[in-house]
């Protein structure tokens, strides 16, 4: 049994906030209460630190089967249970994709042997993603599959957008979109503007994403279906998830920490500022600040997406896409969120946990009976993030060398600390 003593207990699903402990035994809360019995039981002390409901990633990409040499199912678990995570989602685009039941249950049993926080497999929505017949969206159901995605590349048309959204409907499966125009995007490696143009780098209009929004919002209103758009950029992007909200459909979605943090003018010629969606606007990310203050957008996922060090040390054009995105998370969050005065920590825990929860229809709550997943964090301990320390096998984060206040401290899963700082 595990008593977590004293910490400050911050759910935004309970509303709870006060001083607690919370007694764990086996993998399930059995008690939260003020000064529980102590007695024979292991004690973490949490007296200054914060104490939240497990958090959730919804988008990142572990790369196993097939990526080995960018990170494992074991090396990105870690690295997400050092980030505060205790379950993340992963992304269909391993090779083989995960298109079909027996690829789902190799992930879940890889998981299950060798992960260190909890694994949600995303299945494919077409198969191989290639935009052309559906996947086994059921047979990957009933493997443990918890939504629907081609990320890497948006549904390719309207036209299979409906079939899989009516595929998904009835099965309680959302359907998770990268929104992109490839015709727009073509051979693009940052946002469109006067940056891209300073830096001579080729640019991707903002309409790029918010064309394929629109476009999703169109087929989630013909369908009735659960749609999550992925990592979301654009102020134009926000507009419509707004109006689909105010109109009632089950439309939710994501920004990653570094759209809220960096922007197109911190892009230099190194390939870690190379990322898709690309970085946005200032006024983009201040718009994006904004739906994370006032609900509109309802969870911060990662789109942790490692890459070997040798892929990414070529020039910008030849790089591939993305960043890592676990371990530095939560810290961005505190700093450039709730530091700065736009959120208040309870909006920040509920974008990392209830927020998450809820798209995957879940619930995530610190009460007796619950599944014991907690991340236990502080304000503000002060640390430098250095990629060269991390479990993962990437390095590829424009955020390596920087230093903030506040940091995951313990991760519990299922009742084990798997993580403590
Ligand atoms: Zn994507
Ligand atoms: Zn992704």
């Amino acid at each position: 049994m595990l008593l977590i003593r004293n910490g400050r207990v911050l759910d935004p699903a309970m509303k709870t906030d006060a001083t607690l402990d919370i007694l764990i035994e086996g993998d399930r809360i059995s008690r939260v209460g003020p000064e529980l019995d102590a007695r024979d039981r292991e004690i973490f002390d949490a007296r200054g630190l914060i104490v939240a409901p497990g958090f959730i990633d919804l988008h990142g990409h572990l790369r196993e089967p097939g990526g080995e040499m960018s990170e494992t199912i074991e090396t990105g678990t870690k690295s997400a249970a050092r980030g505060g995570f205790t379950a993340v989602c992963c992304m269909p685009n391993t090779q083989p994709v995960n298109d079909n039941a027996s690829v789902t249950r190799s992930i879940v049993e890889r998981a299950a042997a060798a992960g260190i926080v909890r694994v949600w497999p995303i299945g494919a929505a077409s198969l191989g993603s290639k935009g052309e017949a559906l996947a086994e969206i059921s047979a990957m159901k009933a493997a443990g599959i918890v939504a629907v995605s081609d990320d890497g590349k948006p549904v390719a048309t309207a036209r299979l957008m409906r079939q899989v959204m009516d595929y998904c409907t009835p099965l309680g499966l959302p359907v998770i979109d990268h929104c992109e125009d490839p015709s727009l995007f073509a051979g693009g490696v940052m946002r469109e503007g006067p940056n891209s143009l300073k830096l001579g780098l080729q640019g991707i209009p903002a309409a790029s994403e918010s064309i394929c929004v629109g476009r999703d919002i169109e087929m989630a209103l013909l369908t009735g279906a659960r749609l999550h758009i992925a990592h979301m950029s654009t102020s134009g992007s926000l507009a419509y998830v707004r109006a689909a909200k105010r109109n009632k459909l089950r439309v939710t979605c994501e920004v990653t920490p570094h759209h809220f943090t960096l922007t197109d003018e911190d892009v230099r010629y190194d390939t870690h500022y190379k990322m898709n969606p690309p970085l946005a606007s200032r006024a983009d990310r201040d718009a994006l600040i904004a739906g994370l203050a006032d609900g509109s957008i309802d969870a911060i996922a990662t789109d942790h997406a490692p890459h070997h060090p040798a892929s990414k040390d070529v020039e910008f054009d030849r790089a591939p896409f993305g960043v890592l995105g676990f371990e530095t998370a939560l810290a961005l969050g505190l700093t450039e969120l709730v530091d700065s005065g736009k959120l208040s920590l309870t909006r920040l825990v509920e974008l990392f946990t209830t927020g998450p929860a809820r798209v995957l229809g879940l619930e995530r709550k610190i009460a007796a009976g619950e599944p014991a997943d907690l991340t236990i964090f502080s304000t503000e301990h002060t640390w430098t993030y250095r990629t060269a320390d991390s479990p993962s096998k990437s390095r590829n984060s424009p955020f390596d060398g920087r230093s903030f206040r506040g940091a995951p401290m313990a991760t519990v899963v299922a009742g084990r600390i798997v993580y403590r700082r």
